[in-house]
């Protein structure tokens, strides 16, 4: 009778605590660790930290057969595989970095139903004789980690990724995973469709991290000192904790690093410019000492679990909502308090931007992540509670205000700017798209020095002289982080561009409303 079947997870949770140590399934773990001993489909979608790996690596060591893992990095892999093998699990990798010997050894293993797990990059796994000598075998499981990465509305898109849906002809009848911290609701029904797992359970986590306290600063300016400095004093500020701090470029690690360094502050930089060796080096520094803190840009974080980081600062904003959860989902992984403080300011969205223009990538590619990146830039300058506009970013609808970020605990007074905001844009429009903010500004304010009459004359000439010049400057850069304006760096000499048609014309219809918080600098404006 049913009664009388023994719980499908009994040994799962025996292996869970004989292998790992853990002495319970937690969040979702269970569910979807029965999904798969069952033979069925899922997709999992867990935050950083969730606990993810064991998902797969339980199952495809108690169904018969090898569990095969792709996953995009081999730097991570080969960790992965490291662990478990010191856990005692029949664990090994084939990359290009695996000799022959070791090769004939590991399908050996395979043939013999002696290997547990078996992980591959996704080039790897349709180059050569792979996928013919994967058939002779007996599959578990086939897990697709960071399955984020098939998705062009995706944050991390890898075109070779989006080969893997091929997998569910080539073994049909072997059950499928796909893992991600990451995805979107739209990201989300790529995965399924990419990867044909259209009968697959799809099961998604709460993003919340209770004990993450967010906060976001616009840079005073945009000179690189005052931002360093800004760094060094919240870093000051949280002596004797260890945390991350996120640079843009490598230059800038080295050159933040070294100021902290002057300033008292035990600092690593760390970026990939540094031979494999000497990052080794860095990352057992910055795991061993309590205090450390990693200066770091975003080739530190993948794969490292250092669970006391107490905050991570961001000197340059990350490129998507999903990185930066990500990325300051690095800080309290005990589940202890941590802090997270992002700076940003206008030249960092016009820095995102001019970078996707520099990369080789299709065209509908790049507009998602410019998408991405306004999307980032207008939560940062937004009003609205930090995780809860993340969260809801995730497809959380129901998320609620978490009451301890920067806007719950001091809620900046919000103000319908739409009215300025169409004069702002108009402006731009009849000014031609040639001029810079503070020409702009003057003529919005109509005080341009020795104004020309075609100037004068255009219907937006000192329009908006009733509003103060530091409540223009604010709302401008707002329209900037919102994408509804544009700076074009030309050589230097910056000027405002109109951003998305169809944005900038559901503004002007007053269909689209424009909310600024009232800053500091903006509430001293006469009404
Ligand atoms: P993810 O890949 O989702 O970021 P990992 O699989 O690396 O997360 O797991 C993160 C950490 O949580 C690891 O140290 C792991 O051992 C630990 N962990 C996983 N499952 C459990 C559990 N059920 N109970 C306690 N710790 C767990
Ligand atoms: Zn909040």
């Amino acid at each position: 009778s049913f009664d009388s079947q023994p719980d499908p997870l009994a040994s799962a949770r025996e292996t869970l605590r004989r292998v790992w140590g853990h002495g319970e399934f937690r969040g979702l773990q269970a569910p979807i660790v029965a999904e798969a001993l069952a033979g069925r489909d899922v997709l999992a979608v867990l935050p950083t930290g969730g606990g993810k790996s064991v998902c797969y690596q339980i199952p495809s060591m108690l169904r018969s057969g090898v569990g095969l893992v792709v996953s995009p990095l081999i730097a991570l892999m080969t960790d992965q595989v490291e662990a478990l093998r010191q856990q005692g699990v029949a664990a090994a990798r084939l990359d290009s970095g695996v000799g022959l010997d070791e090769r004939s050894r590991i399908w050996a293993m395979a043939r013999e139903g002696a290997l547990d797990l078996l992980y591959v990059s996704p080039e790897g796994l349709f180059a050569g004789a792979m996928l013919e000598r994967l058939k002779e075998i007996d599959l578990a499981l086939i897990a697709i980690d960071e399955a984020h990465c098939v998705s062009q509305w995706g944050h991390d898109f890898r075109p070779d990724y989006r080969a893997l849906g091929r997998l569910a002809d080539q073994f049909p009848g072997v059950p499928r995973m796909a893992v991600t911290a990451t995805a979107d609701p739209r990201t989300r029904d790529d995965i399924l469709q990419a990867l044909r797992l259209e009968n697959a359970r799809v099961f998604v986590d709460s993003f919340a991290r209770p004990n993450l306290q967010l906060s976001a600063e616009r840079k005073a300016t945009a000179s690189r000192a005052r931002t360093d400095q800004r760094v060094i004093e919240l870093v000051s500020e949280r002596r004797g904790r260890s945390g991350v701090v996120y640079c843009g470029s490598r230059d800038g690690a080295e050159r933040l690093a070294e100021a902290l360094k002057a300033a008292g502050v035990p600092a690593i930089a760390y970026h990939a410019g540094m031979e494999a060796a000497e990052r080794e080096r860095r990352l057992a520094r910055f795991l061993a000492e309590d205090a450390a803190v990693m200066v770091a840009t975003i080739a530190f974080g993948m794969g490292v679990d250092k669970p006391d980081v107490r905050f991570v600062i961001h000197a340059d904003p990350p490129s998507s909502l999903e990185a930066y959860w990500q990325e300051v989902g690095r800080a309290g992984r005990d589940g202890e308090p941590a802090e997270a403080v992002t700076l940003y300011g206008p030249s960092d969205i016009a820095w995102s931007l001019r970078r996707l223009e520099g990369r080789p990538m299709d065209e509908a590619v790049r507009q998602v992540q410019a998408r991405k990146a306004r999307q980032l830039f207008a939560m940062l300058d937004g009003a609205t509670c930090r995780p809860q506009a993340v969260r809801r970013y995730f497809g959380e609808t129901d998320a609620d205000r978490c009451g301890v970020c920067d806007l719950c605990l001091d809620p900046p007074a919000r103000r319908d700017a739409t009215v300025e905001a169409q004069k702002a844009l108009a402006a731009v429009q009849r000014l031609g798209e040639r001029f810079g903010r503070g020409r702009v500004v003057d003529h919005l304010l109509g005080r341009t020095k020795d104004v020309q009459d075609w100037e004068a004359g255009l219907s937006t000439w000192g329009v908006g002289a009733n509003v103060d010049l530091s409540a223009w400057r604010d709302l401008i850069d707002h329209l900037l982080f919102e994408g509804l304006l544009v700076e074009d760096p030309n050589d230097g000499r910056p000027v405002l561009r109109l951003g998305e048609p169809d944005e900038v014309r559901a503004v002007y219809r007053g269909e689209r409303r424009v909310e600024t918080a009232l800053r500091p600098v903006a509430a001293q404006a006469p009404v």
